[in-house]
């Protein structure tokens, strides 16, 4: 769990301009630190603080990034409503021993000259793509600018959101970025749901229903455990799971190559199963990953 500050721990230095920030990033660098980049929207829980944790194993300073960034939502998604809990997500970040916080205002990161964006062909342009356009060009744009002012080292990114790692991983490559991409496993409650911002938008009845995407992930594991390997029949098991649930709407569930993030027909290698549903009006994502291991497969949740 995570803990609130206390009066000893040393105040977390929150950074509101890029001026500011890469003057701080190219002091470290000077110094030979390493600098870790953990990029969030905030509303933080366990699942954002595992990847800080992460940071913290093998880097100095850490540099957690919260920013509600407009691009990569849709017109009719919910910018105006996400939750903005900056000083509750400052103690935690004390609490953690954190030694910058990057909260630029919209205003720093998109003046009103602000003209270009970056996007990853083909890997964006399904699943999450699909269903949410330009929300990938408005992440990898922004990713990009942070890249750009902190210069990190090592930057931590949620396999929860296993489409959008592989996206700035491929960016990260393709660009010549110096940042080496870490993705970090999915936190989840004790009933299985993954952690998420969007959580908080649950009502009572609709948090029972939300378990639906871990518990069909879950029998698609068990199916994998005991043999199958045929993707259609995977998903098959997996939406009865879901669909048994009232109230959880299906957008989509696939088995996809991790690295093309191509529909298989049959599994092999390192594949993601994917599921994004509505649970009343949130939208929700999970999804399990499934190595091959000798003759079979190890499934991850
Ligand atoms: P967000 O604030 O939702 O943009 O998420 C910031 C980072 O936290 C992203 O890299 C997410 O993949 C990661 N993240 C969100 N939820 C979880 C979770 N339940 N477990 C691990 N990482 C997560």
């Amino acid at each position: 769990m995570c803990r609130c500050a206390l009066p000893s721990d040393p105040p977390v230095e929150t950074i509101h301009t890029i001026a500011w920030m890469k003057q701080v990033a190219r002091e470290a660098r000077a110094k030979e630190r390493i600098l870790g980049f953990v990029p969030t929207m905030g509303a933080l829980h366990e699942g954002h603080l595992s990847l800080i944790r992460e940071a913290q194993k093998g880097c100095s300073p850490v540099v957690a990034s919260i920013f509600v960034n407009p691009t990569q939502f849709g017109p009719t998604e919910d910018f105006q409503k996400y939750p903005r809990t900056l000083e509750a997500d400052r103690a935690v970040l004390e609490g953690l021993g954190v030694e910058y916080l990057f909260h630029p205002s919209r205003e720093e990161m998109y003046p009103n000259s602000f003209r270009t964006s970056v996007s990853v062909e083909a890997l964006g342009e399904r699943l999450e793509g699909r269903s949410r356009p330009g929300h990938f060009r408005g992440v990898t744009t922004v990713v990009l600018k942070f890249f750009e002012i902190i210069q990190p080292r090592f930057a931590f990114f949620g396999r929860k959101d296993a489409q959008q790692a592989r996206i700035i991983r491929q960016m990260a490559g393709d660009l010549n970025s110096d940042a080496q991409i870490v993705v970090c496993p999915i936190v989840r409650e004790q009933d299985g749901l993954a952690l998420s911002s969007r959580n908080a938008y649950l009502s009572e009845a609709e948090r029972r229903a939300a378990t639906a995407l871990y518990e069909g992930l879950d029998a698609l594991r068990k199916d994998v455990d005991s043999g199958t390997l045929d993707a259609a029949r995977l998903l098959t098991e997996l939406r009865r799971v879901m669909d048994a649930r009232a109230g959880v709407a299906i957008e989509y569930t696939e088995i996809v190559d991790a690295e093309t993030f191509e529909p298989v027909v049959s599994l092999r290698r390192t594949c993601y199963a994917l599921v994004a549903a509505l649970v009343g009006k949130t939208r929700l994502i999970d999804n399990a990953l499934i190595e091959q291991d000798g003759e079979s497969f190890r499934v991850t949740l």
